[in-house]
């Protein structure tokens, strides 16, 4: 059985905080595969029209270029539609069916994902790791006692073997990442030009934006 992670999101653009991730996590938790999700549409987002797929997809296929064991999966945005995490998980399950699947978030969605469609079902169905993010308490004050009893706090630790065969699924927080970099802040940076070769921003993928006059 192998372990897999998908780490859902605009990605718009992809920056060193989502890419330390990927990296640490991989670490950590030993993932032998570790996919980057894009959304077509983030559908907890609805005010924010995001960059084209392609585009956003493009970006995380050049950021994740050099390192074997990263990946980018085209599995939401080939559907061309809002897609919501609690239908893709089982659909990515079916995929791997003899391996076992963690969806990744960071603090500030944990703390949202009550807006999330059927959030308990999806939190009682799905082992996830919640990522710490700088100004954002990560807490379990929202959610009920029977998704409480199921939160695994990693925090501290910097190695944990996951379990082969575990009964049930499990949140995992960790703040194994504690980086304060944000899309909104790039792209407001990259719009108002202050940021002419982003520090938070893979080269490739800064080249790219300046290609395609992305965020102008
Ligand atoms: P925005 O600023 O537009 O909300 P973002 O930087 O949060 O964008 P997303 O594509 O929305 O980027 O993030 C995808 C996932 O990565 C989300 O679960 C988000 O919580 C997480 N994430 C993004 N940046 C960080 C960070 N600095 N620390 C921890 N988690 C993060």
């Amino acid at each position: 059985m192998k372990h897999i992670a998908y780490f859902g999101g605009t990605f718009d653009p992809v920056h060193s905080a989502h890419l330390s991730i990927a990296r640490r996590l991989t670490e950590i938790f030993s993932f032998d595969r570790f996919c980057f999700l894009p959304a077509f549409h983030a559908p907890h987002k609805p005010d924010q029209v995001p960059t084209s797929a392609l585009h956003r997809y493009a970006m995380l296929c050049l950021a994740t270029a050099g390192d074997a064991r990263l990946f980018v999966s085209s599995h939401e945005i080939d559907q061309r539609e809002k897609r919501y995490t609690i239908n893709t998980i089982p659909e990515l399950c079916a995929q791997h069916p003899d391996d076992r699947i963690y969806f990744i978030i960071g603090a500030d969605s944990w703390a949202d994902i009550k807006t999330w469609r059927q959030w308990e079902d999806l939190l009682l169905t799905t082992d996830m790791i919640v990522v710490s993010r700088p100004g954002v308490e990560l807490h379990t004050d929202h959610v009920t006692d029977e998704i409480r009893e199921r939160v695994v706090d990693l925090r501290g630790e910097t190695a944990f073997r996951l379990p082969a065969e575990p009964s049930q699924t499990s949140l995992y927080f960790t703040d194994a990442v504690r980086s304060p970099v944000s899309a909104t802040q790039i792209r407001a940076d990259l719009t108002d030009g202050v940021l002419d070769e982003p520090d938070h921003l893979p080269q490739e993928v800064a080249n790219y934006i300046k290609k395609y006059e992305l965020y102008t």
